[in-house]
């Protein structure tokens, strides 16, 4: 049985990519009828942050993406929080010692500034290789009973995998296809640290083959500790069990240069995270799509498409349909580029296909934000007229905001235009053709108007667009009559009058 999971670290707030590793994990699982796990790797102590789990936890909620195993929901091989799993760790890295493939290492930081200033001064790169290795205390260059005594004596210690030398890792990753290391490029990664923690790499191996997990699906990042994995999983005798590995290509900036970071939102004017992030120590706020008014089918639908596509024209996927045409075969090599304007486009695609009871329901925080009072009735008519030129429900204030309110300025450029010396003597007489309307329906409106002026002979550009501003106080804006109808009669005489003042 498929089983997937999704394991970030609690060290902030996901970001888009984060959010799109999880959704390829759903998808996959989902495709296969498998399971999609939560588990959260806290073994970094240092870098935890507070509030960061419970964040990632309500971002993958509001996407949609219900793991079945997780922290708060049980399931079989639980605890899912690493911090809650630190007893199982420990006989595995003494497993790997006692099988020759780790070691205990007694190394005190100032040895390894030594080597490290050695290194420089030679110009070569520090790495803890084999020859680092071969000039420190260590459970490989001590004998047993040194070793013994240097732990009785309450020396700290770690332990450290023993990579071994010149060897070849094949592995074909599904994405990336064949992929080769040579062991002499690595280094005697950390396992276990001398806070009784494993790192990432130990805890990550231990706990996928505990949890089962079949693929490993994860962003490119984590492609050059894919041959150490696969050496943990020979080491501690997983080989035959061990999960195929997927990795990610990177979201990069909208310019195509360079990876998303999850700093460029806000340099570049648009979110990078799910849901608006407040730091807990400085108190900064970062901006979230969620609280800028995209829905999670088009957050969902948009970074769907970031580095995978069904091999059609087809842009527009519900979750349903994602699952049933998502493949890792689809995912590409190569970094795919974010573009927030295309991210609108995909927001003004749901919300026009939201029916305008939903709409209305969701502009009524707005309305009452910028305290306006008004009936169901109304707020239902305001969206239906102002819908189309909408991208979010904020805009439906922006676009609609003339129907409840009377404009507090008008817009300079169009009165300079079109507001000529007799415009206000023309738009008394229009005041009384209104008056003189009985039956205050668009359709009443617009006849009046029209006999009007035509028995005036006035062009219409000359009444209009002074009209429009009176009402709306720009030149844009819905149909003027049926703006006349939904604001009413003595509201719309009265924006006359006042303009003309
Ligand atoms: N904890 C790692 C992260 O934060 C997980 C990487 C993996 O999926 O192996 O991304």
């Amino acid at each position: 049985k498929v089983r997937v999971r999704f394991a970030p670290s609690p060290t902030g707030p996901l970001h888009m990519g984060g959010v799109r590793t999880a959704l390829f994990n759903y998808l996959f699982a989902q495709k296969h009828g498998g399971d999609f796990l939560l588990r959260i790797e806290d073994t970094d102590q240092n870098r935890y942050v507070p509030g960061a789990e419970e964040y990632i936890m309500e971002a993958l909620k509001w996407c949609g993406l219900n793991a079945v195993e997780g922290p708060g929901i049980g399931g079989e091989y639980g605890p899912y929080r690493q911090s809650e799993r630190k007893a199982i760790y420990r006989q595995y890295a003494e497993q790997l010692v006692q099988s020759g493939n780790a070691y205990y290492a007694f190394d005190t930081p100032e040895e390894l500034d030594e080597l490290r200033a050695k290194a420089e001064a030679e110009k070569n790169v520090f790495s803890y290789d084999l020859h680092t290795r071969q000039q420190l205390n260590n459970s490989l260059s001590l004998t047993e009973e040194q070793v013994q005594a240097k732990i009785a004596a309450g020396e700290p210690y770690i332990i450290r995998f023993k990579m071994p030398e010149d060897t070849v890792i094949e592995e074909k990753d599904l994405i990336r296809g064949e992929v080769k290391f040579n062991t002499n490029q690595l280094d005697d990664k950390v396992l276990f640290k001398a806070d009784g923690m494993p790192t990432y790499h130990l805890a990550n191996v231990v706990d996928d083959y505990l949890m089962k997990i079949t693929h490993v699906i994860r962003g490119e990042e984590w492609l050059p500790s894919m041959p150490l994995h696969i050496l943990l999983y020979e080491a501690l005798g997983w080989a035959e069990t061990r999960p195929q590995f997927a990795h990610l290509p990177l979201i990069l900036k909208p310019t195509g240069k360079g990876k998303l970071s999850k700093r460029d939102g806000d340099k570049l004017g648009f979110p990078v995270f799910p849901l608006l992030w407040k730091d807990p120590k400085t108190g900064d706020i970062s901006r979230g799509y969620r609280e800028d008014g995209y829905f999670p089918e088009a957050f969902v639908n948009l970074l769907a498409l970031l580095g995978w596509n069904a091999g059609t024209e087809q842009e527009f996927f519900s979750m349903d349909e994602l699952i049933e045409a998502f493949s890792l075969e689809r995912v590409v090599k190569a970094g795919a580029r974010f573009d927030p304007e295309k991210a609108k486009w995909f927001n003004r695609h749901y919300f026009q296909q939201k029916d305008e009871a939903f709409l209305a329901e969701a502009f009524k925080p707005v309305l009452q934000e910028k305290g306006v009072e008004a009936s169901d009735e109304l707020i239902l008519k305001v969206v239906g007229l102002v819908k189309e030129r909408c991208e979010f429900v904020h805009d439906l204030w922006e676009q609609g905001s003339y129907f409840f309110a009377a404009p507090e300025s008008y817009d300079e450029k169009t009165v300079k235009k079109k507001w000529k010396p007799d415009t206000s003597e023309k738009l008394q007489e229009i005041e009384a053709l209104f008056q003189s309307v009985e039956e205050w329906k668009a359709d009443a409106i617009k006849e009046a108007f029209s006999t009007f002026m035509n028995d005036k002979g006035w062009g219409f550009g000359v009444v209009m667009v002074p009209i429009r501003l009176a009402l709306v106080g720009t030149s844009a804006g819905a149909d003027l009559f049926d703006i006349c109808e939904v604001i009413g009669k003595d509201e719309s005489l009265q924006r006359i009058r006042k303009a003309m003042e």
